[in-house]
């Protein structure tokens, strides 16, 4: 059993195979596709704190 020696896997965005050892990106291919799974979570999250800022101006009203 001589496996992992060349370990693959498929990045999450584009699924393009990509070796596992010696990529500073993964588990992604690249630094783009990095780079926008990032930018999703951040923008996700960015959301949520907005809706939450706005409750607590409410409540500060009161
Ligand atoms: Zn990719």
């Amino acid at each position: 059993m001589n496996q992992g020696t060349t370990r693959q896997f498929h990045c999450p965005r584009c699924r393009k195979p990509v070796a596992w050892e010696g990529n500073p990106w993964r588990p992604f291919c690249s630094e783009k596709c990095r780079l926008v799974d990032l930018g999703r979570w951040a923008q996700e999250e960015y959301v949520i704190a907005g809706e939450k800022v706005s409750e607590e101006e409410s409540d500060n009203n009161n």
